[in-house]
């Protein structure tokens, strides 16, 4: 069963696994941690439990957390020195705080600390995949953040929206709700009159970024709509719905999915696994830029051979994943290359008849593979 409206996020059927993903600005306040708003959340969690749903909690807030304990300003993001400070006291707090108030309820807390690359390479990936298959198969409730003590600017998803998308692909979750101060995704910015909330998003298409109002709101998290955006286009070609819907009043689950108060991105596809992980990955080793010719025969699902190629930027060697653009800079396509960046550069352009004199040995078929790349 496919989910359609929000609450289909409450029902066990069509969401046996759900992620929830808690902004910083709803763990944390002025007088340090919510707890007694963080309690209420836990009893929804609880009660998800009862009716038969696994849930994983990706939390953010240890940077908030941390940056209050230590007095550090600029909410711990003043450098990434103090962030990776901040967190690292921020964490420890905040994993006791969720292992406490879910054992409370019988539940046993879990915590994961994740990277960028944990979820980019495929074998970490797949690894990530087991173990939380694992953890929920066992009964526990993943508590996810990124692993800020260490993570590097470069390394970094640096918001949990998309670290909560690609925690629900490895996890084969059917939906993420992504709690936040915002009710969901207006037409225009929220402050403005007549501002109206989408209650559904059928693809995340440049009219829909176009709505998205910059950074994060509470100046806490790192977040802001478009990086909520982000995390809908990589839960959607996974075939996993996303929600967005205010934490910032009691029974924030309830409130969404019993009264249907958010925004509900539904599932384009289901892409296979692998080219889900593929389509969702964040960082890529290089690009390789098309005319319209090769755009449209990709569009019709051919594989990408060299004559399309116009530009190749970037270093990358065989097998790694690469970015497929047009002239115009549009992003077409994700795809594993069967040459390195200098190949490549050499074939541009050239026919496949010229193309064994060129390297020396026997040509592949394609660049770019069909079955090795993901349109997006
Ligand atoms: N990982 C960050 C933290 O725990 C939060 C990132 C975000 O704001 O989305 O503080």
């Amino acid at each position: 069963m496919k989910i359609a409206r929000l609450s289909d996020l409450a029902d066990a059927a069509t969401c046996p696994r759900l992620v929830v993903k808690v902004g910083s600005s709803l763990l944390v306040g002025k007088q340090g941690v919510r707890r007694q708003w963080i309690e209420a959340l836990v009893a929804e969690i609880a009660a998800a439990r009862a009716r038969g749903q696994q849930v994983i909690v990706v939390s953010s807030g240890a940077i908030a957390l941390g940056a209050a304990r230590l007095g550090l300003d600029k909410g711990g993001r003043g450098s990434l020195a103090d962030a990776q400070a901040a967190a690292a006291v921020g964490q420890i707090a905040l994993s006791g705080l969720w292992a406490e108030l879910l054992g409370a309820h019988g539940l046993t807390a879990a915590q994961l600390l994740l990277t960028l690359e944990d979820l980019e390479d495929r074998r970490r990936y797949l690894n990530a995949t087991a173990t939380l298959t694992r953890l929920l198969d066992a009964g526990a409730v993943p508590v996810i953040n990124e692993n800020d003590s260490v993570a590097t600017q470069e390394i970094r998803f640096g918001d949990n929206d998309r670290l909560a998308a690609r925690v629900a692909q490895a996890a084969r979750a059917d939906a993420v709700l992504l709690l936040s101060d915002v009710d969901g995704l207006f037409d225009r910015n929220p402050a403005e009159p007549g501002a109206r909330l989408l209650p559904e998003v059928r693809g995340v298409t440049p009219e829909i970024h176009a709505m998205a109002t910059g950074g994060s709101s509470s100046g806490m998290g790192s977040g802001g709509m478009t990086s909520k955006l982000q995390a809908a286009e990589i839960a959607e070609l996974a075939g996993i719905a996303l929600a967005i819907a205010s934490g910032l009043h009691d029974a924030p689950i309830a409130r969404a999915t019993a009264e249907g108060i958010g925004t509900l991105f539904l599932p384009r596809r289901k892409a296979g696994a692998r080219k889900a992980w593929l389509g969702g990955r964040l960082r890529l080793k290089g690009a390789l830029v098309v005319d319209a010719g090769a755009a449209n025969a990709l569009g019709r699902g051919s594989s990408l051979l060299a004559a399309g190629i116009t530009a190749v930027e970037g270093q990358f060697q065989r097998g790694d994943a690469v970015t497929i653009r047009d002239g115009a800079g549009k992003v077409l396509a994700h795809g594993l290359s069967e040459y390195d960046a200098d190949e490549c550069a050499r074939l541009q352009g050239t026919q496949s008849a010229d193309q064994a004199a060129l390297l020396g040995y026997a040509p592949r078929s394609a660049v770019v593979h069909r079955d090795q790349m993901v349109l997006l």
